[in-house]
């Protein structure tokens, strides 16, 4: 009995010291587990004279109690403790700034060829686009390219059935091939761009890349010159370069135009007067144009005494490296994002 005494008076101090719910548990084991003093008192009740047993039985029962309350009270205090830990380590803070959410976009090459699509949309021009495989008759004979021109060895083009009599396939060199597929299918006047993929056997470099992009421009009607191809490019750079920029048209040669020529802007970066971007000469040599020669619209059955027209093809790469001074052709196809956020 004294044994229980005292052990009524420290057990208070020794729930409320237990700091969480397994120690907790380990200090009820010590009270009233199975090798305890209440429940060794409790099992030697038999050995006690027979008037002592009933009140010594009720003094255990009565420290039983006690110690239990004790316990399920510290242990209800443990337990909301532990749930509040719980909760403040879910909390959310709202006043915490977002994670940026990054939304897709798209490329600066795709984003060049809408651009210069939807200029022409706003004068009328229809967009089409056509197969990347071609045959060699869509890509060169139909535009004027002799038998012998060095364009069709395959060091120049890559062929995918190179030497078929019949008709060999290519990878076509140029977006040129949708004149020719467009105006078999439709009656004049056209009025189209055509952007796309081309392929060349080119070795990668600063400019040149053997995959690259092109829109290609075509305008057949009645009474078309060289002065409303000249009118359109002047329309066209002012719409994307900015409206002080001036155009000239350079002689030169290429197989499916006459005359052609070489088209160049007055540098949009130093105005005329010379600078890095212009390589100090104060124009920008930007696309190859000129009037559809009559060849080409007699292979597709037009009349050519009745209807003319002009052409041009410029690279979409192009385009956008004299715009933003991009310096290597590279950029456009490695996917570095550090340079393609730059182009959102
Ligand atoms: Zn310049």
């Amino acid at each position: 009995m004294d044994q229980l005494k005292t052990l009524l008076a420290t057990a208070p101090d020794r729930i409320q010291a237990a700091p969480n719910l397994e120690a907790l548990r380990e200090v009820e084991n010590q009270l009233l587990g199975r090798k305890s003093l209440v429940a060794e008192s409790r099992r030697s009740l038999a050995s006690l004279p027979s008037e002592e047993r009933p009140v010594v039985g009720a003094q255990l029962n009565e420290a039983h109690q006690r110690l239990t309350a004790l316990i399920e009270g510290r242990r209800a205090d443990l337990e909301r403790i532990a749930e509040d830990g719980l909760l403040l380590g879910d909390r959310v803070d709202v006043t915490l700034p977002a994670r940026e959410l990054r939304l897709g976009w798209h490329h600066l090459v795709t984003q060049t060829l809408d651009e210069v699509a939807d200029i022409f949309v706003s004068l009328g021009y229809g967009v089409v686009t056509g197969p990347e495989v071609d045959t060699a008759w869509h890509n060169f004979d139909a535009l004027n390219t002799p038998p012998t021109h060095p364009s069709r060895l395959e060091s120049d083009t890559m062929y995918v059935d190179y030497g078929n009599p019949d008709d060999e396939l290519l990878l076509r060199t140029q977006t040129s091939t949708m004149q020719v597929r467009y105006m078999e299918q439709h009656d004049p006047p056209v009025y189209i761009v055509a952007p796309g993929r081309c392929y060349r056997a080119d070795t990668l470099d600063a400019t040149h890349s053997p995959v690259f992009h092109q829109i290609e421009g075509l305008a057949v009607d009645e009474n078309i010159s060289m002065a409303d191809l000249k009118g359109t490019l002047a329309h066209f750079m002012r719409e994307f370069l900015g409206s002080e920029r001036k155009i000239r048209l350079l002689p030169h040669f290429f197989p499916f135009t006459e005359p052609s020529a070489e088209m160049h802007v007055s540098c949009f970066n130093c105005d005329g007067s010379g600078c890095r971007v212009c390589g100090k000469s104060g124009w920008i040599e930007l696309l190859g144009c000129g009037v559809v020669d009559p060849h080409v619209l007699e292979a597709v059955g037009y009349d050519t005494s009745k209807y003319s027209g002009f052409a041009f093809g410029v690279g979409a790469e192009r385009l956008a490296m004299v715009r933003h001074g991009i310096n290597h052709i590279k950029h456009f196809y490695e996917n570095d994002l550090r340079v393609l956020r730059q182009f959102t």
